[in-house]
Formats: structure tokens, C-alpha cells, sequence
């Protein structure tokens, strides 16, 4: 089984109840356990500064899922609660990220691992620090020997 920590953020709608809905079909998935849940912050947007404030979360999962299948799954769950693709980094009913799954370095054209910017945000690292201080730390072990 494989451990793997997802980001969950959303500025639209109803921010808080969105997550809720991401966990529940998160922690519904035959293939995922729900292992730990991070309280949930209010953060200021980044990137694109001009819309609401987020709210975001993150959660530890053991899966058995292959990490595009992760992915995949990740997808049809913003889908699913009714996420539209409008603008980079605008505003969202929900996000899900994968910031680490186990200690696998991935650069493909579609998913990236660890998530490259999880290092810089701490929207992410507060909740990853929260409930997974290990991942956190190989985390930041990763991003720095990116950049030395
Ligand atoms: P962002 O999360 O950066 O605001 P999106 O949620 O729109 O952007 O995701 C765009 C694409 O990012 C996804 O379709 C996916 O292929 C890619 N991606 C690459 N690495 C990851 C990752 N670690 N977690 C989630 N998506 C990723
Ligand atoms: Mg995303």
C-alpha cells in the first residue's frame, strides 16, 4: 500500500462544504483509506490575487491505486462536485492536488511528484505538516536539493 498526502482548496461556492463533499468521496473510494485529516485554513489566493479567500485542507491516504490512477480519481472528483476549468490559477469550487505519494520523483507530462510548487505554499505545507511532519520534511529535503 501506498501513502499519499491530497491537497484540497476551494474559493467558490461554499468553500468548507466542497471539501467535505472531496473527503467524502475520498474516504469512500474502495481502494483508499482515509488515514488523517487536516483542520482546515483560511488562506489569501496566490498567483491570481484578485478573487476570495480559500479555504484549504489536506489528507493522508494509504491506496492501492497506481498514482496516475490517483489522478484520474482526483479529477472525476472536482468534475463530479461540478468544477469548471476557466482560468489558471482562478477561481475554483474545488482543487484536489497530490502533494507527495510515497517518495516517488515523477516529472511527466501530466502529474508531477512531489507537487512542485507545494514547497513555497503554505496553504499546503501547514496542513501537510499536520498530519504528515515526515512527508513534510522529505518534502523540503526534495525542493532543496532541486535547487542547490
Ligand atoms: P492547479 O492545481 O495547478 O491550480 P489544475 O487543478 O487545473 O491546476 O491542474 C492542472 C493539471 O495539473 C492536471 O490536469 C494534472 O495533469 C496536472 N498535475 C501535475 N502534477 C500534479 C499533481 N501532483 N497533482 C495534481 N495535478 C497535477
Ligand atoms: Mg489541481
Amino acid at each position: 500500500m501506498a501513502h499519499a498526502v491530497l491537497a484540497l482548496g476551494a474559493n467558490m461556492g461554499d468553500p468548507a462544504l466542497q471539501i467535505a463533499q472531496a473527503i467524502e468521496a475520498i474516504a469512500g473510494h474502495k481502494q483508499i483509506s482515509l488515514l488523517k485529516q487536516s483542520t482546515l485554513i483560511v488562506s489569501e489566493p496566490w498567483g491570481k490575487t484578485d478573487q476570495d479567500r480559500f479555504h484549504n485542507g489536506a489528507v493522508l491516504i494509504e491506496t492501492t491505486l497506481a498514482p496516475l490512477e490517483l489522478l484520474d480519481f482526483c479529477l472525476a472528483t472536482e468534475a463530479a462536485i461540478g468544477r469548471v476549468r476557466i482560468e489558471k490559477w482562478g477561481p475554483r469550487l474545488i482543487d484536489i492536488d497530490i502533494i507527495v505519494y510515497d517518495e516517488l520523483v515523477i516529472d511527466s507530462q501530466r502529474l508531477t511528484l512531489p507537487h512542485p510548487h507545494a514547497h513555497e505554499r503554505d496553504f499546503v505545507l501547514d496542513p501537510l505538516r499536520e498530519i504528515a511532519p515526515d512527508m513534510a520534511d522529505w518534502l523540503m529535503i526534495q525542493t532543496d536539493n532541486k535547487s542547490a
